[in-house]
C-alpha cells in the first residue's frame, strides 16, 4: 500500500498527494481540485467583492450628494 497516494487536478491539470485533495461538485460532476486552488478561488473572489463593496459605498454617496443639492435647489426654489 502506498502512502503517496495522488490524485489528479482537474484545475491544475496534474497531481497532488490524496490529503492536499477535496472532491467538489461541478457541472460535470463530481471533480478532484486540490485545496490550494480552491482557497485561492476563495480570496480573489472574497477580493472582488470587497471592489463590489467600495463602487457601491461610493455611488451611494454621490447619490445622497445628488438629492441633497436637489432638496437645497428645491428650497431655494420654494422662498422665491
Ligand atoms: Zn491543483
Amino acid at each position: 500500500m502506498s502512502s503517496t497516494e495522488t490524485i489528479y487536478c482537474y484545475h491544475c491539470t496534474r497531481h497532488h498527494p490524496k490529503d492536499e485533495m477535496r472532491q467538489i461538485d461541478t457541472k460535470g460532476g463530481k471533480r478532484w481540485r486540490c485545496i490550494k486552488s480552491i482557497e485561492a478561488t476563495k480570496k480573489s473572489s472574497s477580493q472582488r467583492d470587497a471592489f463590489g463593496k467600495t463602487v457601491t459605498t461610493i455611488n451611494k454617496s454621490e447619490n445622497q450628494a445628488r438629492i441633497k443639492a436637489r432638496m437645497n435647489a428645491e428650497r431655494l426654489l420654494v422662498r422665491g
